[in-house]
């Protein structure tokens, strides 16, 4: 990287600009020769195998197994399930290579194709609940601009496709999936969520109603970071997957979906990085430490010899050593502020002599010396400690992100100061509609999943409150 090329011209405080810059200059993600496309890099990418090994691990807890269905899906399928085909009909690509057969949709979901083999394969009660997932990559046909990880034409996720006997299971473990969701991206992303229904105007094309997870990012914005559908019967009714019941009589089953994406490193960069670059929460960084040796003429023999002898040390961290003699220390600093690898070691003379290394924290710039006999310890806490700093400071954030507004005043200006308004509501379909003609950008982020005590009027239209909702501007 040519020194000019290093560092960010945009602050944090412009995101708009911000973003696209740091996701570049991180080396997370490039742009392709193909349009509303990216390539993923190895850092990004690493994080995104973390997510699969830990969900993998959490779904063989719940009996999900992993499988793969065609990325292609014949048109009559699509045209099934009404609504399904409606809600998608803007984003889906075809391919129509022969004229005799019919057209094929590359997937934008897998509901339709997953739901045909399923009528074939279940049977009777015996088979239920019937639970699978697949790693896929998904392709909907966006117009509007690219943006790095949240908004690309092709994107990899996960979708969960389960099927029960009863509304109880598939409501229990449609919640579950959602509880999954939360916690992976407090544990290893070190985001924190608000979690709640959608509204009817939100909702999955063809479910019955759907779970939500959003991320408060630092302009007031949300970003739905997951989803858990309860999809009731009609699917079901849909592809005739039907089981012969205890009663001995035949029944349409309860389903489920439920995904998340590469959207979430999108929301990581985001919500945690700073004018330096993007930190990286420890536990999904590639390399958690980089050693940077202070070299000076005569002791230079030493230090790089102690240097690499630590990096053997510390070879759970899978540490960088930068023996690179053409930049600065100065400017080695800065490179890997901006990487967001999250620990920098710096040994030079001085601690070779008093056996010591000095640790600088990436979330918060801390300096500490500690001593060579206790460095893998003190690693090990230190790295904890960015981890759980990061959710803290996002946790922080996203309080002062949701305000309360009584009224239609209050609600106005919460918005117009870019915040998230906890408000009562009517839950109905035109008073959502009508404020989104006013406020073109504003929509409901979610319905808390604690609804606690709801009375009075809707803050919008005036009419009956039914619930309490979250309304703001969504990414
Ligand atoms: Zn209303």
């Amino acid at each position: 990287m040519s020194k000019e090329g290093l560092g960010l011209t945009a602050k944090k405080k412009n995101l708009q600009d911000w973003y696209p810059e740091v996701v570049l200059k991180s080396d997370m993600a490039d742009y392709s020769a193909v349009k509303g496309c990216m390539v993923i890099k190895p850092n990004a990418y690493y994080v995104w195998q973390e997510i699969q090994n830990y969900f993998n691990e959490r779904l063989m807890n719940l009996n999900v197994r992993n499988a793969y269905f065609p990325l292609f899906i014949p048109e009559s399928f699509f045209k099934k399930e009404a609504q399904h085909a409606q809600g998608f009909k803007p984003e889906v690509a075809w391919i129509a290579n022969d004229e005799n057969s019919e057209r094929l949709a590359i997937r934008p979901t897998s509901e339709t194709i997953i739901y045909d083999s399923y009528s074939r394969w279940i049977r009777t009660y015996r088979d239920l609940p019937f639970r699978l997932n697949q790693w896929a990559n998904i392709i909907r046909w966006e117009s509007k601009a690219t943006r790095l990880f949240l908004r690309t034409r092709e994107f990899l996720w996960q979708e969960g496709h389960c099927v029960y006997e009863t509304r109880e299971e598939c409501d229990k473990e449609t919640l579950t999936f959602l509880q999954e969701y939360e916690k992976l991206c407090r544990e290893l992303l070190a985001i924190p969520v608000l979690k709640g229904y959608k509204s009817e105007n939100e909702k999955f094309a063809g479910a019955l109603y759907t779970l939500s997870i959003e991320a408060i990012m630092p302009d007031g914005r949300s970003l739905q970071c997951g989803t858990s559908h309860n999809l009731g019967q009609e699917f079901a009714k849909s592809f005739g997957i039907e089981f012969l019941g205890k009663d001995e009589k035949k029944h349409h089953p309860w389903q489920n979906s439920w995904g998340i994406s590469t959207r979430l490193i999108g929301a990581m960069i985001m919500l945690h990085g700073d004018d330096k670059g993007i930190i990286l929460p420890p536990k999904v960084a590639y390399n958690k430490v980089v050693i940077i040796p202070i070299l000076f003429e005569d002791s230079k023999r030493d230090v790089i010899n102690q240097a690499k002898k630590i990096q053997t040390l510390l070879k759970d961290f899978n540490p960088i050593l930068d023996l690179d003699g053409e930049h600065s220390p100065g400017w080695k600093f800065n490179n890997y502020e901006l990487k967001g690898i999250p620990l920098r070691l710096e040994i030079g003379p001085k601690d070779l002599k008093a056996k010591s290394a000095v640790l600088v924290r990436r979330d918060n710039g801390k300096k500490i010396s500690v001593k060579l006999k206790d460095l893998k310890k003190q690693i090990r806490l230190i790295l904890n400690g960015i981890q759980d700093n990061l959710y803290e400071k996002a946790s922080r954030l996203m309080k002062s992100s949701v305000v309360e507004a009584r009224n239609l005043n209050e609600f106005e200006k919460a918005i117009s100061n870019r915040k998230i308004a906890k408000i009562f509501w009517c839950d109905s379909v035109t008073c959502e509609k009508d404020l989104k003609e006013r406020l073109n950008t504003i929509k409901s982020i979610l319905l808390p999943l604690e609804q606690g005590k709801v009375s009075g009027k809707c803050v919008i239209c005036n009419n009956e409150a039914k619930v309490m909702a979250y309304f703001g501007k969504p990414y």
